[in-house]
């Protein structure tokens, strides 16, 4: 199997009031093509950092990630952003839609940047896959919280990312929409071969991976 993410010795150092927080202490993992992998350890073990640095969302102090043989960090930060937009989806715990915005406009946000041909319809079809044709000019406060999950699933897989990394994707929803959300997670990853990497304290959440991923103190666990 071909690995799509790859990471070398990656460490974190956070300068806090003086004082170094060793966030991740040398992370060297490798995830196959299309697999889905939860990440999982206590609050404060790394992972929302580990998932930012593998994302090119945050810098790590030491190492290297690789996404799709790319060493994302050797980049410019233009080159990096477009690898991003085009490469990588991020769901967040708090949705972070933008509340002026309905679903629908949400959704096309990330395709606009840099290929406005055809967003309106890509996001409405993937809004309808998701189970959202009500819902398409709804603004973020007229909708469910797992309503608000599903269209920022529905913004991150838009431009149809290798990868989806998602902290905590189900941390706010109740046990009907975390498994609304995972269901679909699932159905991505396995009709569209989308690898993810989730970030989760519930046990049922990583039931629906393929593999598990421990961190302790910033240190993989075997
Ligand atoms: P998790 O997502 O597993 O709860 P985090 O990656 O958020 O863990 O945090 C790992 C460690 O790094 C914690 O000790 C946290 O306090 C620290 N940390 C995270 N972000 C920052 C930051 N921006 N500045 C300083 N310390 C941080
Ligand atoms: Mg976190």
């Amino acid at each position: 199997m071909s690995s799509i993410i790859k990471t070398e010795n990656l460490r974190k150092k956070y300068l806090l009031e003086g004082i170094y927080i060793e966030a991740l202490k040398g992370i060297t993992l490798n995830i196959h093509k299309g697999e889905m992998v939860a990440l999982m350890g206590p609050s404060g073990s790394g992972k929302s950092t580990l998932l930012h640095i593998l994302g090119g969302i945050d810098i790590p102090t030491e190492g290297k990630v690789f996404i799709m043989e790319q060493d994302i960090f050797s980049l410019s930060e233009k080159k990096l952003a477009r690898f991003r937009n085009v490469n990588i989806g991020f769901v967040f715990q708090f949705h972070y839609l933008l509340p002026e915005f309905t679903a629908l406009e949400n959704v096309m946000i990330p395709i606009q940047i840099y290929n406005k041909k055809g967003a309106r319809e890509k996001a409405e079809n993937i809004l309808i896959r998701l189970g959202l044709k009500d819902r398409l000019n709804h603004k973020p406060s007229q909708m469910s919280g797992g309503e608000q999950q599903r269209v920022a699933i529905a913004r991150a897989v838009v431009n149809n990312p290798s990868v989806l990394l998602a902290d905590e994707p189900t941390g706010n929803l109740d046990t009907a929409n975390t498994q609304t959300v995972m269901e679909l997670l699932k159905e991505l990853n396995r009709k569209n071969n989308v690898t993810m990497v989730i970030a989760t304290h519930d046990r049922e959440v990583a039931e629906y991976c393929d593999r598990i991923i421990f961190l302790r103190d910033g240190v993989l666990q075997a």
